[in-house]
């Protein structure tokens, strides 16, 4: 007798990202609830489960769902707002805008546009660095959207005891630990926005709940002269010396790193994510991702927030990761799709702690995939998908997403956000802000 189960996708080509980099060409995926039951050939599975529904995929590709590994997603409010000028007066021109508009109400709406135009693009996980913590985790509870987030800390903004916020940011970490879609980290913004006690405190908690840390670090030349100047190191050589770089150490950018520090950074098992778009719009430099890798080093592929990009497109991402590095290195054969697909899937997984739960096809997984259309003109004729899925497909080839079981998006159509009605609330908070501008 077939097992019963919830849903079975059949035929296509199953890129599984599994440890050996195993796709299964007339595949299928059972799954039952938010798990995958197993994967296989179309063959198998089909004689093995009788489905409440099963979906014929032929001619399409499921991939597990892209990881972007850095993002500021309530930042969709700002978008395009700051184009053209370098991080530091980047950052003057958008804190006071934030101080005047990140409300909760206006975050929880920039966060739900940044779900909606995830999920049209295939990403299932997001990690995020933003004000109002609670509300973006309501907003990702609300839609079925996975998320690793913290309460952001920037000294200037908490004025309460070291007591206070530590015993705030342990009860948030212990209300979520256990969570289905929500991975509790600890995060603040830099090194140079909070001062040395903060930073050891963060890393305290860090270690006693054993969660990830996520911060940005070696993004600009004017960071590195800034940290050299108040700490007599570099961002890297500073983590390092307040124990924080570490297996459970997420570093947003890493972009000017000199040999030491990548050496440092594999020997920590840090990883690094890498935001090409955002680190080429804000002329900070190249991030050395052919040396990071020939190193060891875990590199994940992030986005950045909206008013450094200006979209929240992983596929623009993994292809701007993989052309940019054969470039700067003079060397075609660095960055090949197959590993950059593994930087946007088990490479982001792994950089929040979440392998054994998310980043590949695999029995017993999250089911967090993603079914690629590759019939449009620009996908045709197909002779490797991977090598499409990094070169020539768009966030707009994504024809359905789904994360831990449930579809957030089918043909196209998003199941769990009003996108119209999002649209229009967003286009009258511009007016708005445009007033200030
Ligand atoms: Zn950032």
């Amino acid at each position: 007798m077939p097992e019963q189960i919830d849903q079975l996708i059949v035929g296509g080509e199953i890129l599984t990202q599994n440890s050996i980099g195993e796709r299964i060409i007339d595949g299928a995926l059972a799954i039952s609830g938010e798990k995958i039951v197993a994967v296989g050939s179309r063959e198998d599975l089909l004689a093995r489960y009788q489905a409440k529904e099963t979906i014929d995929v032929s001619g399409k590709v499921v991939l597990p769902g892209l990881v972007n590994a850095h993002t500021h997603a309530a930042m969709t409010i700002f978008r395009g707002i700051a184009d053209d000028i370098p991080l530091e007066p980047w950052l003057r021109k958008i804190w006071p805008l934030e101080l005047k508009f990140a409300t909760e109400e206006n975050v929880a709406l920039g966060t739900e546009i940044a779900f909606a135009e995830m999920i049209r693009g295939g990403t299932t996980t997001a990690a995020d660095m933003y004000w109002h913590y609670q509300t973006i985790i309501d907003t990702a509870k609300k839609v079925g959207f996975r998320l690793a987030t913290g309460i952001g800390v920037l000294e200037a903004l908490y004025e309460e005891s070291k007591e206070i916020l530590k015993n705030r940011i342990c009860e948030y970490i212990e209300t979520y630990q256990h969570d289905e879609l929500i991975t509790p980290c600890t995060l603040i913004h830099s090194t140079y926005t909070v001062g040395r006690e903060t930073l050891l405190l963060v890393r305290q908690i860090s270690q006693e709940y054993g969660v990830v840390f996520m911060t940005h670090a070696a993004e600009s030349r004017a960071e590195l002269k800034d940290v050299l100047e108040q700490t007599g190191k570099t961002p890297i050589n500073y983590l390092e010396e307040l124990g924080m770089l570490s297996s459970n150490s997420l570093l947003a950018h890493g972009v000017h790193l000199d040999d030491n520090e990548i050496r440092l950074l594999a020997e920590r098992k840090t990883s690094i994510a890498h935001c090409p778009s955002s680190n080429l719009k804000l002329g900070s430099g190249i991030a050395r991702v052919a040396d990071l890798l020939a190193n060891g080093v875990n590199v994940a592929i992030g986005t950045d927030g909206c008013a450094s990009n200006n979209n929240l497109d992983m596929w623009e991402e993994m292809h701007l990761a993989s052309l940019v590095q054969k470039g700067v290195n003079f060397d075609p054969t660095v960055l090949p799709a197959e590993q950059v697909l593994y930087m946007a899937t088990m490479g982001g997984a792994k950089a929040l702690n979440l392998d054994d739960k998310i980043g590949s096809l695999e029995a017993g997984k999250q089911a967090d995939l993603i079914i690629v259309d590759l019939n449009s003109l620009h996908t045709t004729p197909v002779f490797d998908a991977a090598s499409h899925l990094v070169f020539t497909s768009k966030a707009s080839d994504v024809e359905a997403t789904m994360i831990a079981g449930r579809w957030q998006m089918r043909d196209k159509k998003l199941l769990t956000i009003d996108e119209e009605g999002k649209k229009d609330e967003i286009r009258q908070l511009a007016e708005m802000i445009k007033q200030e501008l």
